[in-house]
């Protein structure tokens, strides 16, 4: 197995699960990496290899699921991820954006019969979604903040809802064919869930310029004004923000294997360096110092590796626990800031360049530090399980 990889926590897949990430992986490093360094500097994203991403049927594999009749181990789910990071957080963003974030909105938030109607969609990217929550005002209070509003209209041929107001940092948004809006009906002040059509009159997307993080990732900045929507395309279980709190748990440990992928990434380019730039005659990786910084890194990967697996486990056994997720989103993130900065350290002033793959992971892990929960939301969540007392509200 290898060097990232340092306890093989691959020898926990299948065979087939093994070919499937295999095939990703060439994909991966012939069509992908390539193209990352330029995109990234442009800011734009590389959508001539999207399709063929969809193309590798990764989400529920046809081979790992018997025909699609049973659901992918999440051991699998995770390692994809992982891989997809390890070469770039905003392919693996990209990806995640449905087979995460839209998908757990739909699993979580359809009632039976829309599961029947839009998963298999979901699952063949030909309904692709993303999910829109955070707002301009609010980010880590939305659960109190959210301000889009929800009126519901009545009328014979079924009740419409209207929906006003604003989203803020909506990954993905630009290519998708629905947006799952998140708004509060004004009727019961509760939280709802709507399939909203890109295209629909009164939606407007706007690209957020400028970025210093995960410049490849197209974030949106979303207006709805008097947005008409079926009372069909609202998630019929979503009820109040208790169940987009269930969302947020499996979209978590999405992020926690991120955070583990982007080390992966970092750590392998910064020795492959250390490996061969010379400075006094010898290695770099010859000298003690640069040996520690390997090190670190290495057990940095290697403990957020083990966690995000454990974590797995623990979820293929139906215990989902929202201090569970937070904890792995928690330390895989502040260690990754660790082994980013430490990789770039030892690439020295190559180190910022986009030519060492480096720099384009160390700015990247910036953006996924915040998302998903900032370190101090993640935190209160576990400090609200370990005390009873929750810091959030006054
Ligand atoms: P704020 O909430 O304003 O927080 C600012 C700082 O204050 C943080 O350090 C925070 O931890 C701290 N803070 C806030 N409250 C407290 C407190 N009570 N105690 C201590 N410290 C506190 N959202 C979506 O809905 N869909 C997406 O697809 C999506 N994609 C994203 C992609 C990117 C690249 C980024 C950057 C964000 C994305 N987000 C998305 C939004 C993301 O989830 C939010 O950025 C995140 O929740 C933090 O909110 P905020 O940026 O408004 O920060």
């Amino acid at each position: 197995y290898e060097v990232a990889d340092w306890y093989d926590a691959e020898s926990l897949l299948t065979s087939d699960e093994r070919q499937v990430l295999g095939r990703l992986r060439d994909f991966l490093e012939e069509k992908a990496k390539p193209l990352v360094g330029d995109y990234w500097e442009r800011g734009e994203f590389p959508y001539e290899i999207a399709q063929p991403l969809i193309d590798l049927d990764l989400m529920e594999p046809a081979e790992l699921t018997e025909g699609r009749t049973k659901p992918a181990r999440g051991i699998y789910q995770g390692f994809r991820i992982f891989e997809l990071a390890r070469t770039d957080a905003s392919i693996a963003t990209f990806y995640t954006a449905q087979a995460g974030l839209f998908r757990t909105a739909i699993r979580v938030g359809a009632s039976e019969e829309q599961k029947r109607e839009w998963m298999p969609k979901v699952i063949d990217f030909s309904l692709k979604g993303v999910f829109s929550l955070t707002e301009p005002e609010s980010g880590s209070d939305i659960a109190g903040g959210l301000a889009t509003t929800a009126r519901r209209e009545p009328g014979e041929n079924g009740d419409t809802w209207i929906l006003d107001g604003e989203k803020r940092w909506i990954g993905g948004a630009f290519t998708a064919d629905v947006l799952a809006v998140f708004a509060r009906d004004v009727a019961d002040g509760q939280v709802k869930a709507f399939l909203v059509p890109r295209e629909a009159p009164g939606v407007t997307l706007t690209k957020i310029h400028r970025k210093t993080a995960l410049r490849m990732m197209q974030n949106a900045h979303i207006t709805l004004d008097g947005v008409r929507v079926t009372e069909a395309d609202r998630l019929h279980n979503v009820n109040s923000f208790k169940d987009v709190a269930a969302m947020l748990r499996g979209m978590r440990s999405d992020v926690a294997w991120i955070a583990t992928g982007i080390q992966a990434g970092a750590f392998e380019a910064a020795l492959r360096y250390v490996r061969e730039r010379e400075q006094f005659g010898r290695q770099l990786g010859s000298f003690q110092l640069v040996q520690e910084k390997l090190a670190r890194m290495l057990g940095n990967l290697t403990s957020s590796l083990s966690l995000v697996v454990r974590l797995t486990e623990q979820q293929e056994k139906g215990i989902y626990r929202d201090q569970d997720s937070a904890l792995a989103k928690m330390q895989t993130s502040l260690l990754m800031r660790e082994t980013v900065a430490l990789a770039r350290e030892v690439v020295g002033g190559n180190g910022i360049t986009l030519d060492t793959d480096v720099a384009r992971f160390h700015a990247d892990a910036e953006a996924v530090y915040s998302y998903e929960g900032t370190h101090e939301i993640n935190a209160l969540i576990i400090g609200r399980a370990l005390t009873g007392h929750s810091a959030f509200t006054k």
